[in-house]
């Protein structure tokens, strides 16, 4: 994936939500959700962004697709496809597009929700929920429009012969591949997976990211795929980005960011994923203490308080995202020096 060319670069992105209190509602905080997030997606790659509960991953996912409206930062996006948003391979930040401008976007960039039972409108079939972004976009009509949408289902996996149903009569699983159906509806080139498996059960979980591996390869797609779950990041991700209190602390090839962890937290989480091999010798890291509230987070390093190779700098400086050679990019002040456990992966 390291020669082939960058998708979309976000940089500096920042969504920061505002706290009000009292009777004028005036402002006297800021939830900083995301705080300046620096990455980028190769065409045709899986970035797995991962982090616990409440780190800000979904607000990224929502603010690169300017479905939230980012506080700063760019986002990057080199569409390689001609359509109604300009010249092919052009340069666009999204960010900066005008809100006209947004629905032609929209063509390139989707997003699979993680909740199949609230994403898709009950009161309509499953012909009109995958049909309708070709609708809007006036790309079909008639007899190809149905056309396109039986080919849709098929390629998801779900009987044609079903579109005239309706949300409430499809299993989660097979809702969430009508979900998917329609953010392929438009050929889009990147696709925002949002815990596209969280809300399943654990029998189908495999089932659709198999079918969403499958996907990327007939279609070309790009992914950025949000979980909390290793195990999943590990197993579909080409690279992962691991996201702690709206900052990202290490990116890096898959296989690297588990065999060799350079971040304390990331070192944490990866101990915690189960390894099938009754010899295996590594011993869970239990992190102490809570995750730090958004709205007053702690100086220096973020993670200071729960790290177990924390010292006075760390409490006093920040550490920059830094490049330690074959894009494993980490933010520890000691990122070079810790001696941290790896996990095998298969
Ligand atoms: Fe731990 Fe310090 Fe590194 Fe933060 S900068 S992860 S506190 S060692």
């Amino acid at each position: 994936m390291a020669g082939r060319e960058i998708l979309l670069e976000v940089r500096h992105l920042k969504k920061y939500f505002p706290v009000r209190k009292g009777i004028f509602l005036r402002a006297v905080g800021q939830v900083k959700a995301v705080d300046d997030v620096d990455l980028y997606i190769r065409e045709g790659e899986t970035l797995g962004l991962v982090g616990e509960s409440g780190c800000g991953k979904t607000t990224t996912g929502r603010a690169i697709l300017r479905l939230i409206e980012p506080t700063a930062g760019q986002v990057l996006f080199r569409s390689k496809k001609r359509s109604g948003s300009g010249e092919s391979g052009r340069e666009i930040d999204i960010a900066a597009v005008p809100p006209e401008g947004l629905k032609a976007l929209r063509r390139n960039l989707q997003i699979i929700f993680q909740d199949p039972y609230s994403s898709l409108d009950p009161r309509m079939t499953v012909e009109e929920i995958v049909g309708e972004p070709l609708q809007v976009h006036g790309i079909a009509k008639g007899s190809e429009r149905e056309d396109r949408i039986q080919k849709l289902l098929a390629a998801v996996g779900l009987n044609p012969e079903q579109m005239k149903r309706y949300p409430h009569q499809f299993s989660g699983g097979q809702r969430q591949r009508i979900g998917i159906a329609r953010a392929l509806a438009l050929e889009p080139e990147l696709i925002v997976a949002d815990e596209p498996i969280s809300a399943l059960d654990v029998s189908i979980q495999a089932q659709v990211v198999n079918l969403l591996q499958d996907l990327q390869e007939q279609f070309g797609l790009t992914y950025l795929f949000i979980a909390h779950d290793l195990s999943v990041i590990k197993y579909i991700s080409d690279r992962v980005a691991v996201m702690y209190l709206g900052k990202i602390v290490e990116v890096a090839a898959t296989e690297a960011m588990f065999s060799d962890p350079k971040h304390p937290y990331t070192e944490a989480l990866v101990s915690a994923v189960p390894v099938p091999d009754p010899d295996y010798q590594g011993q869970q890291i239990l992190l102490e203490g809570d995750v730090p509230s958004p709205l007053n987070p702690p100086p220096g390093c973020h993670f200071h308080a729960r790290c177990r190779y924390a010292q006075e700098v760390c409490r006093a400086e920040v550490p920059l995202l830094r490049d330690l050679g074959e894009e494993h990019f980490v933010s520890c002040h000691f990122a070079d020096t810790l001696s941290l456990q790896p996990i095998r992966i298969e």
